[in-house]
């Protein structure tokens, strides 16, 4: 069988990483025709378009992608074209596995966590205007449909594998109407799940706190768009850092595969970058194919370089020495 899949390789590192991860999926053995497509800084300077309509139509036609990070202006400039595709698509649902894996030193070793974030709105909206000049606002913008819809995402997520509990970080005792729609659609939707998984609630800077001394206590954390975008950077570093944290962006029609990470504009086009993030996204995206071997495969192969622990096939950011094109020869090298 030979899969269509979308290629988006972002900006900064996002083309080592993207080149990485394709070259690891083609050596498991899976027959995909790649379709290239821009978004992002190298849109904008052939198509005139951060987000060129081609690249949408082609994610919407064939339902699967692959995707680097793509860089935001601070403070000025366009909307983040992520959010935007996520938008565009409707992939209202951010999954975010946060994994101990072995070799990587941190603090914790028994971290095994997944975040559901949402993904469409919240303070994500885009919605920012000037009142008058130095008073400006930001609308965080909340609908019973979307918080009802990511719910029952993560509750079923949860329970299809077997996960024990979910916890919802909100801010309802300040936000009331906001964070207080989201819980109590999280409450709504887990009365139809009761006895199936634990359901837990925290304030979230208490969250915070309880997930960097104790994240094993958690399981799956269901987020709105905010948070969940803070917290998985939090929650990478208990792990070994955004090197290592995989992303899928699902909708009820597409799912757009990517790292958490950035496009780490310090350390692009050095070849340095950890490829890592994004050839997890790629299991991640061969699991939701049906191609579970060739991605138990992958898993197999990398797990087994990060043991072995060799600094000279392990980048930087987790204690080695090599480049991103090392890290992922490696990879492949341990698959056969
Ligand atoms: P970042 O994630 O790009 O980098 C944060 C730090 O982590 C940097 O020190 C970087 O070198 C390091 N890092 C990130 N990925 C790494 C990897 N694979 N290997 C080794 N080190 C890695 O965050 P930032 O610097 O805040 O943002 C840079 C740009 O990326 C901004 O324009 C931001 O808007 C954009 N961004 C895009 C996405 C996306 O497209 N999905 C997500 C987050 C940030």
């Amino acid at each position: 069988m030979t899969y269509t899949v979308c290629f988006l390789p972002g900006d900064g590192i996002g083309p080592e990483v993207t080149a990485a991860a394709r070259q690891v999926i083609e050596a498991s053995g899976v027959d995909i025709e790649w379709v290239n497509l821009a978004a992002g800084a190298t849109a904008l300077e052939f198509c005139g378009n951060v987000l060129p309509e081609r690249t949408v139509a082609a994610i919407e036609g064939h339902g699967v992608a692959l995707k680097g990070p793509i860089t935001t202006p601070i403070g000025r400039g366009h909307e983040s074209v992520s959010v935007r595709l996520r938008k565009r698509l409707n992939l209202y649902a951010a999954v975010r596995p946060v994994r101990s894996l072995p070799g990587i030193k941190t603090r914790y070793d028994n971290v095994e966590l997944v975040i559901i974030r949402e993904n469409t709105e919240g303070l994500y909206s885009g919605i920012e205007n000037e009142v008058v000049p130095n008073i400006v606002q930001s609308l965080k913008i909340c609908t019973a449909e979307a918080c009802t819809r990511i719910a029952r995402f993560a509750f079923n997520y949860a329970v299809q594998r077997q996960r024990k509990k979910v916890t919802v970080f909100h801010k309802a005792n300040i936000m009331k109407k906001s964070d207080g729609l989201f819980l109590r659609c999280a409450q709504k939707v887990y009365s139809q799940f009761a006895g199936t998984v634990e359901y837990e609630e925290l304030i979230i800077d208490n969250g915070c706190m309880q997930l960097v001394s104790d994240p094993s206590r958690f399981d799956v954390l269901l987020l709105e768009n905010f948070y969940g975008d803070i917290i998985s950077d939090l929650a990478a570093g208990l792990v070994g850092g955004l090197g290592v944290v995989p992303g899928a962006n699902i909708g009820d029609h597409c799912a757009v595969f990517e790292p958490v990470h950035g496009s780490a504009p310090d350390i692009a086009r050095k070849g340095l970058a950890n490829p890592l993030a994004c050839i997890m996204s790629g299991v991640m995206m061969l699991n939701h194919l049906g191609e579970q071997q060739a991605a138990a495969k992958i898993r197999d192969a990398y797990g087994q370089v990060l043991a072995e622990g060799n600094p000279e096939n392990l980048t930087r950011d987790i204690g080695g020495t090599a480049g991103t094109e090392q890290f992922t020869r490696a990879i492949i090298r341990a698959m056969k």
